[in-house]
């Protein structure tokens, strides 16, 4: 092929670059030599060596009118040697501008002194074709080379700068699942950058990554806007072509070493050795329709992995190191199976499975552990959501009664029906009654002073308090109050309804851990007839990690048409039980509730109205010396 190079010359030296037929694999095979630096093998490359990579090489070529390629691969498998040669390409054979984006600035200096550089200077068609320029640009956060008729610019998807400078014909990201979701308050680094290439009718755009989380994956959106091409091999044993997936994956259990594939069609067992072969016969199909012909999608795992590289048994040991370890499971699908990883929570918060753990108790009705019981109200602009909720030991807890109450949050009725509510006897299995202690009313909709009224009216003879969600992470349960009532003066009211700031978040996460098992500490009941649009509603937030400037962060999200009031209530309910706490003696607190339940026979001799001394000694601790009328109503006095 030196004879393309000897014509290219020509060609330049005439002073018209034509794109020649060579392809990017062709390219490769000739001229690019792996680093000693950056490749696990060193020396000429060989596209026979990773045959998967022909296919979306061969895309980014200029005879192809593919316009967009994607590669949804498991880490180390060669995708980014894929967009490194194509950029020698590039240099070498059809010059333009390039933008070549990374995550972060500080990882595109590293893949231009660590693949780059060396590629060029180990490359001998390339050396002496590129050079970098003395001036680079004020704030540091791009770096370019130049070669004839065109440049290389290297950034990171975190500078919007440099993302929205100049119009290029080739755009390469990398690792797409790492940028942020907003760049600098200037929107998505992807469609940021892609304008670019607006200019150019003959543009070309490769995008890659190892999928990260479902439904907030950008590679796996765009597999999926694509015609999802997996790579087909033949069984050695009867030639059934297929795509490898880990459920074919078997090992015995005495020797995990001891690993094969089994045949999708004759159950042959596939080892290790075949898959040299297999991968030289292999072929991409497309499963899907595209939305654009334009667009070309490419999925492979690490099962496909050349002989020598990872293998089957080295995954399967990976799996049983990870399996038990979620954060590690998820790295392992992620980069391994190349697939997104279900959130955390959604998983396991199955509404159905939930649903399934009903006991049968009756609502309004408290089993023999529940000590006391708070409610958790959500104000909606049509109606009330309440969640009635017995606390035990330990916080374990029981759904006592979930309900709506329909109606203008801003007219009397359905804060009368709220009242009624909850004056209601709950029936304790030991015979007692009781009331919610503390009802937490959520004043953050847009019936805040209807909600402070009625807290003020009812924080003696109900325990209601005014409370806000915040949803910054890593805040308390529940913060101190503040009074919201103030005079004409502007004073606050002594008497006055107070504010709770509620941790939502962190109430959320712990909601969340509890529900997840179905027994240990903190543990959730619910009881039979509370209906699957409760559980729907529990279960409708999940955890997920978003990508800042970089870095993960965890933030809790819905669909915005999924209604959550009855996760919200819970929140509240527990928020209403740290409420509690404030007031009394966490560590007496289920003792004291739990000996005012005791039969009646006991409750007599111990009249509160004249109470033994043995009484008094176990109360003390939890009482304070300057008892508010509040207070007296939360002990119960
Ligand atoms: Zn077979």
């Amino acid at each position: 092929m030196q004879d393309g190079a000897v014509l290219y010359d020509q060609f330049y030296r005439e002073g018209w670059r034509p794109d020649p037929d060579l392809t990017v694999s062709q390219w490769a095979d000739t001229y690019r030599f792996l680093s000693s630096k950056g490749a696990s093998e060193a020396g000429p490359w060989r596209t026979s060596r990773t045959p998967y990579l022909k296919g979306p090489m061969d895309d980014l070529s200029p005879s192809s009118p593919v316009q967009r390629v994607v590669l949804m691969f498991a880490s180390q498998t060669g995708k980014t040697e894929t967009g490194n040669n194509w950029l020698g390409y590039i240099m070498h054979f059809a010059p333009g501008p390039i933008l070549a984006v990374q995550p972060t600035v500080d990882m595109a200096k590293r893949l231009s002194k660590q693949r780059i550089a060396p590629m060029i200077d180990e490359t001998p068609a390339l050396r002496g074709l590129v050079s970098a320029p003395r001036a680079r640009d004020a704030s540091n956060t791009m770096l370019v080379k130049e070669f004839r008729g065109g440049f290389l610019i290297m950034t990171g998807s975190n500078s919007a700068s440099a993302l929205s400078s100049m119009p290029v014909r080739y755009l390469f990201l990398d690792e797409v699942d790492r940028y942020p979701a907003d760049v600098e308050e200037e929107g998505d680094p992807v469609l940021l950058a892609e304008r670019r290439t607006n200019t150019f009718s003959r543009r070309k755009i490769l995008l890659t990554s190892t999928p990260t989380i479902k439904g907030l994956s950008r590679i796996e959106t765009e597999f999926k806007a694509s015609d999802q091409r997996f790579y087909f091999v033949p069984c050695p044993h009867c030639g059934h072509e297929q795509a490898l997936v880990w459920k074919g994956i078997k090992w015995q259990k005495e020797n995990t070493r001891d690993v094969w594939y089994d045949c999708e069609q004759c159950a042959g067992r596939i080892e290790e050795h075949h898959k040299t072969a297999m991968l030289a016969a292999g072929q991409w199909r497309a499963t899907a329709e595209a939305e654009s012909h334009k667009t070309v999608g490419y999925h492979l795992n690490a099962l496909y992995c050349p002989v020598g590289w990872r293998s089957w048994a080295d995954i399967v040991g990976e799996f049983l190191d990870a399996k038990s370890n979620r954060e590690r499971l998820k790295t392992w699908v992620n980069t391994v199976l190349a697939e997104s990883f279900d959130d955390e929570y959604t998983s396991v918060l199955d509404s159905d499975n939930l649903a399934s753990r009903c006991e049968f108790y009756d609502p309004m009705t408290a089993p023999e552990p529940v000590c006391l019981a708070t409610a958790g109200v959500d104000v909606q602009d049509d109606r009330l959501a309440v969640v009635i909720r017995g606390w035990g030991a330990g916080e374990q807890s029981w759904l006592i009664y979930h309900t709506e109450i329909y109606g203008d949050p801003a007219l009397s009725n359905v804060w009368v029906q709220l009242k009624s509510l909850l004056q209601s006897p709950i029936q304790h299995e030991l015979g007692a009654t009781l009331t919610p202690r503390i009802v937490a009313i959520d004043s953050g909709g847009h019936h805040t002073q209807q909600v402070y009224a009625f807290c003020r009216d009812h924080k003696r003879s109900l325990g209601a308090v005014a409370i806000k969600g915040q949803s910054q992470a890593g805040k308390s349960p529940v913060g101190r109050p503040v009074k919201v009532d103030l005079n004409y003066k502007g004073q606050a009211i002594k008497k006055g309804a107070e504010l709770y700031p509620v941790g939502s978040d962190t109430i959320k996460s712990t909601i969340y851990a509890r529900l997840k098992s179905a027994e240990g500490e903190g543990q959730y009941h619910f009881y039979h007839g509370v209906g699957p649009e409760y559980f729907k509603q529990l279960t409708s937030e999940r955890q997920i990690i978003r990508y800042r400037n970089g870095y993960p962060k965890k933030e809790w999200t819905k669909k915005s048409t999924d209604r959550n009031e009855a996760l919200d209530c819970e929140v509240y309910a527990y928020a209403a039980l740290h409420v509690l706490y404030m007031h009394a003696d966490r560590t007496q607190i289920w003792k004291v509730f739990a000996d005012r339940l005791q039969p009646k026979a006991e409750a007599t001799v111990a009249a509160p109205s004249s109470a033994p001394a043995t009484t008094k000694t176990t109360r003390a601790p939890a009482i304070h010396a300057r008892r508010s009328a509040f207070r007296d109503r939360v002990l119960g006095r």
